[in-house]
């Protein structure tokens, strides 16, 4: 193991999302290439956000795509707890110390008063931040509402006027001032810290080496930056995300439900082509590849091939990757991944053999795992005929076809495929007929379908029994 450690601190607020799994495959892919190791820190304090059984949602997601953290709320490591509700004790010490070196301050503005500072503010067209009223309280009031127990946040001293520089090693180097930065709350009134001074402190236990997050914590940096030298500590190295952008190069939002793993797993994609896609949301490899397996991906992912500009969230190209792995998968494992699709639509499993002929022949069309069962109906659990078709078959012209292949087609397999052909082109001489007025009763017979796949795709599928006595059923004269 190196000394690369990396954290995926979701909040509990729901399913994982499109955003969290990007952050969560840079952290896991960082880790491997590197050595290092990959933490889960469950970030719980906003309490009015907690969604009762998001945290084994989210192992449960990191775990079905292979995701496997070294640390963290089931695996265990030296650095636990690793859910922020279990380590409050931590965060009150570490508050403390910031009250005794005159860092922070106990402030007991109701947030009523705050809303109408804020409105204050806003009607003078000034920027909206805690005017520090509570920063110029007595020692002797402060001690004596303390004791009074009224309650109270403990809030940051921002210095005035300061530039914070630090290097972040995909925008290079930032620097910000603290002119728009309030003295930001750390400890709320109901004890809990912010999120601020939790994940300092836990960055700093954990050994955090590398802190890789949304770019929409970038602003926070000085803050953080500023707790650090608060309470002695070196900070960790920064790595901030870019965004991930829908086409109209919008936020993508991550409480739109659907974009969480789930509902895409639900959907059907497979969790290869999205693993590889969301690689891609930020990251390039060395030439123009676009397919990369996990394993391929430990290999070659590197900080240095991560943009800055944001990354356009392509749905069209998402299904052309799940297009790719649906073909590029072991048949079996595309069949099993399959046969939930199956189940739900009612549609009869065959035996195995014919079940994978089927699966071989959907994955060459399909983009997601419902449509192999929906192509699959054709054979399992075919259509009645309307009746339009019915007429259509009725005709003696559809009828000398039905028959002639009743008459002609082997009864004993295999039938080779060269074999079908001959069979299939001498049908046409023989009954002088070609294109529609051939294939289309042919298929409305065997598969009660106008349209569908290759002649020797359907007799293989339906094998030779079962195609006669289809034919057969045909009959109407
Ligand atoms: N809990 C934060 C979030 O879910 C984590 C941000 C971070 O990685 O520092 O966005």
């Amino acid at each position: 193991m190196t000394d690369v450690r990396v954290r995926f601190a979701p909040s509990p607020t729901g399913f994982l999302h499109l955003g969290g799994l990007r952050t969560a495959l840079y952290d896991y892919l960082f880790a491997r290439h590197t050595g290092g190791s990959f933490i889960l820190r469950i970030e719980d304090t906003d309490r009015s956000r907690f969604v009762p059984g998001a945290i084994e949602n989210l192992i449960e997601s990191l775990r079905n795509l292979g995701l496997d953290f070294d640390e963290g709320p089931s695996a265990g490591g030296a650095c636990g707890p690793y859910v922020q509700s279990e380590r409050l004790d931590l965060y009150h010490r570490e508050a403390r110390r910031l009250l005794e070196s005159g860092h922070a301050y106990p402030c007991f503005c109701s947030s009523e008063t705050l809303a109408k500072m804020r409105e204050e503010q806003q009607a003078k067209g000034e920027f909206v931040k805690y005017d520090r009223r509570c920063l110029n309280l007595s020692p002797e009031e402060v001690q004596a509402r303390l004791e009074r127990k009224e309650p109270h946040v403990i809030r940051l001293k921002m210095p005035d006027g300061r530039k914070f520089a630090f290097t972040d090693l995909i925008r290079g180097d930032v620097e910000m001032d603290t002119a728009q930065s309030d003295d930001q709350v750390l400890l709320k009134s109901d004890g809990f810290p912010t999120y601020h001074l939790a994940a300092v402190v836990d960055d700093h236990y954990m050994r955090i080496s590398h802190v890789i997050r949304g770019e929409e914590w970038l602003s926070s940096t000085p803050k953080h930056l500023w707790l650090y030298e608060c309470l002695g500590w070196p900070a960790p190295l920064w790595v901030h995300l870019p965004l991930i952008l829908n086409p109209d190069r919008s936020k993508l939002s991550k409480r739109v439900g659907d974009v969480s793993v789930e509902s895409y797993l639900q959907k059907g994609y497979l969790k290869e082509a999205l693993l590889n896609f969301v690689a891609l949301l930020g990251w390039h490899g060395a030439d123009d590849r676009e397919i990369y397996s996990l394993e391929e991906l430990c290999r070659e992912f590197s900080l240095e091939r991560v943009n800055k500009a944001g990354a356009v969230f392509d749905l069209a190209k998402l299904d052309w990757m799940n297009g790719i792995y649906m073909r590029k998968l072991p048949l079996e494992e595309i069949a099993s991944r399959a046969l939930p699709y199956f189940h739900a639509a009612g549609i009869p499993l065959p035996e195995q053999d014919v079940l994978l002929k089927i699966v071989a022949a959907a994955r060459e069309r399909c983009t997601l795992l419902p449509e192999i069962a929906s192509y699959s109906r054709m054979f399992l659990a075919p259509r009645p005929l309307t009746p339009e078709e019915e007429e259509l078959l009725g005709t003696p012209q559809a009828q000398s076809v039905v028959h002639w292949f009743a008459d002609n087609l082997p009864t004993s397999e295999p039938l080779p495929k060269e074999e079908l052909d001959a069979l299939v082109k001498t049908g046409m001489a023989e009954l002088g007929l070609k294109g529609k007025d051939y294939y289309t009763p042919l298929r409305l017979a065997l598969i009660h379908e106008p349209h569908g796949p290759e002649l020797p795709v359907i007799f293989g599928i339906l094998g030779l029994e079962r195609a006669h006595a289809l034919l057969r059923d045909k009959f109407r004269r």
